[in-house]
C-alpha cells in the first residue's frame, strides 16, 4: 500500500493562532513546524507498523511549514514553493489512499481553531452545489476523481467533524478543541503524536477489511465563492463560466469537476 500524506500547519496540537503560530513571520512558526514534522512522523510510523510500504509526505501549508531536518528517515517529501495546485495535487493519483495531517475546519466555523477556506485574508467562504465546502471536502473530491479514498484525517474537533460529514467512512484523530478563532484546549504533544500513531494505524487496517469509497459527486457543478473584498471579484467576472452575483460574490459552473476545483482560489495559506 502507498500512502500520499497531506499536511496543513492550523490542526496541530499547539499551533494555537494565526499570527503568532501560523505566519511565517509568527513569533512561533519555527516551534510550530517542529510540533507539525513530529506529528507527520508519528502518523509515519503508525503507517510503517500496519505494513504500509511508502509515504509521500506532501508540505501543503501556505507557505510550507515541514522541518525538513527532523522529518522520519523513511519518508519522500514533496515541496517547494511556488506550489501549484496541480504539482500539489496531481501526485494523489499514483496512491492507494490520502491521510490527511494538521486540518483545520472550512472558514465560518466558530470553534474551529483557525479555520478558514484556502485564503484566510481573501476568502469569506465557497459553496459548491450550494452546501459549504471547505479544503477537506476540496481534496477529498480531488483525490476522487481518480477514484482514491481519503481514509485518515488529523486535526482539532471541528475539522474532524468537517471530515465525517464530508467523507462517510474516514477514520479521525482530534488532538484539540477549538475555543475559538485563536484559542484551543489542546492534548500536550506527546499524547497527540501516540494518538496519531495508533488511530492512523488503525484506520489502515479497518480500510483493509472494509474500504472507504472515494469521494465523487454527480455533475453539474456550481461553485460560488464569496470574497471579502470587491476586488477579487471584479477579476474573477470577467473569466469564462463566471458570473457576478452580488458585490463581492462570483459564481462557476462547469460539468468538470477539475475544471471547478481548479478555478476555486488564487492563493492558499
Ligand atoms: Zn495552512
Amino acid at each position: 500500500m502507498k500512502i500520499y500524506l497531506l499536511t496543513d500547519l492550523e490542526g496541530v496540537a499547539g499551533v494555537a493562532t494565526h499570527v503568532n503560530h501560523s505566519y511565517p513571520d509568527g513569533k512561533y512558526f519555527e516551534d510550530s513546524k517542529k510540533l507539525l514534522t513530529s506529528e507527520v512522523n508519528a502518523a509515519i510510523d503508525g503507517l510503517l507498523d500496519h505494513d504500509v510500504g511508502e509515504v509521500l509526505v506532501v508540505d501543503g501549508h501556505g507557505p510550507g511549514a515541514i522541518d525538513f531536518e527532523l522529518l522520519h528517515s523513511e519518508a519522500r517529501l514533496l515541496h517547494g514553493r511556488p506550489l501549484t495546485t496541480q504539482q500539489m495535487l496531481e501526485p494523489i493519483w499514483d496512491y492507494d489512499a490520502l491521510v490527511m495531517i494538521g486540518q483545520h475546519s472550512r472558514s465560518g466555523r466558530r470553534q474551529g481553531n483557525q479555520n478558514h477556506t484556502f485564503n484566510s485574508k481573501e476568502i469569506d467562504w465557497i459553496q459548491l452545489n450550494g452546501r459549504p465546502i471547505g479544503e477537506i471536502g476540496v481534496i477529498a473530491l480531488w483525490a476522487g476523481v481518480k477514484s482514491v479514498p481519503a481514509i485518515f484525517l488529523s486535526g482539532d474537533e471541528e475539522a474532524c467533524m468537517e471530515a465525517r460529514r464530508e467523507i462517510p467512512g474516514i477514520a479521525t484523530a482530534a488532538v484539540k478543541k477549538g475555543i475559538s478563532s485563536n484559542v484551543e484546549i489542546t492534548l500536550s504533544a506527546p499524547e497527540a503524536r501516540s494518538l496519531i500513531r495508533r488511530s492512523i494505524g488503525e484506520a489502515v487496517d479497518s480500510h483493509r477489511k472494509n474500504p472507504v469509497a472515494p469521494v465523487v459527486w454527480e455533475p453539474p457543478f456550481r461553485l460560488v465563492i464569496r470574497w471579502k473584498s470587491t476586488q477579487n471579484a471584479d477579476i474573477q467576472e470577467h473569466q469564462t463560466g463566471c458570473k457576478r452575483i452580488d458585490e463581492q460574490t462570483v459564481a462557476f459552473e462547469s460539468r468538470d469537476i477539475l475544471d471547478v476545483l481548479l478555478h476555486r482560489h488564487s492563493k492558499a495559506n
